[in-house]
């Protein structure tokens, strides 16, 4: 048996023992020692599906990081003792979006830690193509958040071309935009950052933003933001509020580019003014392809971008009540189990 966090669905909380899963053909057995909190597992704590179906008893932790316990038969290329990080997305493996490495655009995808059973546990089972090499030069905890925070920031910031020409500004400092903050810096450019909270913004400035707002409204504008041009080049919108979303596209500058990171299911766009006068580019980001891990470790550490940083909290699995109340009630940044 294994303790795991369960998640009924009715924002409860609860630890429980589960058998110890046996891999199966293809699949690893890793022993966890670092699966974070993410504001996505609210889904699951309510009950609110956001990806495939529910899980019997729904185990969330999709950033998770341990060592490889035991390999399932047919499975080759990984040893016991292997330190790995655990890519999210279960794809087919065969069309052309996994082919391609994009697996959670895959039209069978199913999702470590939302349909399938998360790392906020002792051990996790998953099949070996998830099983992601982690770099002597991260920790564990390190590895966790370098999955979907990092992972995410770097992966849309490259397809951005976010580069020392830019100013990028980060709309929501969770710990989303925290590493949206410190990737953007890493990569030249300068940085602005807002959000309403202020331990947040102090945060930010900590991760090399050059200054920071309360508001988009505080005069970001008139601040020589734009170095002339109307606007910031780059927006990265992370915090999925409505209003801010659509700030974002109002003062992105003419030819510039917003990314839309922050979950939201709807909002009334104004296409003339926010994109086809302006040539504005606008792209969705979620995760990473999987053969952009190895990138993204080497960029994090040749870099020297404060990884570890956006972590506020380490607690046992037996605290997950309370973290999950911290993350409710916002009492909390980046909470890490360590099983
Ligand atoms: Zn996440
Ligand atoms: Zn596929």
């Amino acid at each position: 048996m294994m303790k795991a966090v369960v998640l009924p669905g009715d924002e409860s909380v609860t630890v429980r023992d589960l058998p110890t899963p046996e891999p199966g053909f293809g699949d690893v057995l890793i022993k966890v020692k670092a699966s974070a909190v993410c504001g996505s597992d609210m889904s699951v704590l309510r009950g609110n599906q956001l990806v495939g179906e529910r899980q019997e008893f729904p185990v969330p932790g999709h950033e998770v990081t341990g060592t490889v316990e035991k390999l399932g038969p047919g499975v080759t290329g990984i040893s016991a003792g292997d330190r790995v990080a655990v890519y999210l997305a279960v794809g087919c493996l065969r069309c052309e979006y996994c082919l391609e490495g994009y697996v959670m655009l895959c039209s069978r995808l199913q999702t470590i830690g939302f349909d399938l059973q998360g790392g906020d546990a002792e051990y996790i089972s998953i099949p070996a193509y998830n099983c992601m090499p982690l770099h002597s030069g991260l920790s564990f905890e390190e590895g966790a958040v370098s999955t979907d925070m990092f992972g995410t920031q770097f992966s849309i910031q490259q397809r951005l071309g976010v580069s020392g020409a830019d100013t990028v500004l980060v709309s929501g400092l969770g710990p989303m935009g925290s590493a949206a903050v410190a990737t953007a810096k890493a990569n030249g450019a300068r940085v602005f950052a807002v959000d309403p909270v202020a331990h947040r913004r102090e945060l930010a400035l900590h991760l090399g933003a050059d200054e920071v707002f309360e508001s988009v409204d505080s005069g970001i504008t008139d601040l020589g933001l734009s170095r002339g041009r109307g606007g910031p080049d780059v927006i990265i919108e992370c915090s999925g509020n409505g209003r801010a979303q659509e700030s974002a596209l109002n003062i992105v500058r003419p030819l510039g580019r917003v990314a839309l990171v922050g979950e939201n299911a709807n909002l009334t766009i104004n296409p003339s003014g926010q994109l086809l006068r302006k040539l504005t580019t606008v792209v969705g980001s979620w995760y990473f392809p999987r053969w952009q891990f190895s990138h993204i470790q080497e960029f994090l550490i040749e870099r020297k971008v404060p990884v570890g940083e956006i972590i506020s909290h380490r607690m046992p699995l037996d605290d997950a009540a309370k973290a999950f109340e911290m993350l409710v009630n916002r009492s909390a940044e980046k909470i890490i189990f360590q099983p």
